[in-house]
């Protein structure tokens, strides 16, 4: 088997990653960055979202697996401690794999400029460049409001729990084939009025937005941040490929959820 370790680039992860590395080479498995069955990701959830990125052109045949150094993450719920017994699992017996949803977010653009598609395994959010977000919301081809205010995030399941839990979205399970639509502060008053509520979609619906003015956007996906000029419209919908992470051990998705957000 042929296995990558990325590295949050601290000392304390880099340590571990090169700790790692030798255990597993030890073992006569083989060190691969270019095409790796496994990507090992030592340091936090950021890291994580790092090497998903890296790879996100081979998710059919790459499984990831996090370790942290930090608290604990979402993605990454191996602690320093543990990883004998992960190189021994990883080098003795075959692991399970479970897969989650990804979003897909395409972007197209006006003077027929090439459309461009990214896949994000927390979110992908879009606020306007300098003022007030506003967008036409369609879902499945229909009107469905026009949105005014800082901005709009559509998230994953397993990222539900990140940004979209900020703007008071709901947690997901993440073997829902799913995306969500969170408001971050939308104007409501006589005038305008957007449905306040966070919306859940399954996988056969689309959400499009459609500017009204303004054409240039900040659109994130995870961790990347970029600009987005003359903007005619840009779609979300659950994406066809799945992320796939190595399980060697049960950690159900509540009793993460619990431990990171009420109580170790
Ligand atoms: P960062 O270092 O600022 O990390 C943000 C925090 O988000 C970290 O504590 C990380 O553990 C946590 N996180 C990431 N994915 C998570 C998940 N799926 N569930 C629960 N917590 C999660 O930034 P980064 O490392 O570059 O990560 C980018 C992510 O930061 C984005 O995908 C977004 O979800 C998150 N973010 C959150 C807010 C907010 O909560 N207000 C604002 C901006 C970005």
């Amino acid at each position: 088997m042929k296995f990558a370790i990325t590295s949050k680039g601290n000392s304390e992860s880099n340590t571990l990653m090169h700790k790692m590395k030798s255990y597993l080479l030890d073992f006569e498995l083989i060190y691969d960055e270019e095409e790796p069955d496994l990507v090992i990701s030592v340091g936090g959830d950021g890291t994580l979202l790092y090497a998903f990125h890296r790879y996100s052109s081979r998710l059919d045949r790459t499984a990831f697996i996090g370790v942290h150094t930090g608290h604990l993450g979402f993605y990454a719920d191996w602690v320093p401690e543990e990883i004998e017994k992960l190189v021994i699992a990883i080098a003795k017996t075959p692991y399970e794999i479970v897969e989650y949803p990804l979003l897909e977010t395409v972007v197209r653009y006006q003077n027929g400029g090439k459309e461009t598609r990214y896949l994000a395994l927390n979110e992908s959010t879009v606020k306007a460049d300098d003022a007030t977000l506003v967008m036409d919301v369609e879902i499945r081809g229909q009107h469905f409001e026009r949105f005014r205010g800082d901005g709009l995030c559509l998230s994953t399941p397993s990222g539900s729990t990140a940004y979209n839990k900020a703007l008071g979205g709901a947690i997901l399970h993440p073997s829902l084939p799913a995306i969500q639509l969170a408001e971050m502060a939308s104007i409501n008053n006589k005038v305008f009025r957007t449905v306040g509520s966070p919306l859940v979609l399954p996988a056969h619906h689309t959400c499009m937005l459609k500017p009204v003015n303004e054409q240039d956007f900040k659109i994130t996906i995870d961790h990347l941040s970029l600009l987005h000029k003359d903007v005619k419209s840009i779609q979300f919908r659950v994406a066809e490929e799945r992320v796939r992470f190595a399980r060697f051990r049960p950690f159900p998705f509540w009793k993460r959820v619990h431990d990171s957000f009420v109580a170790d």
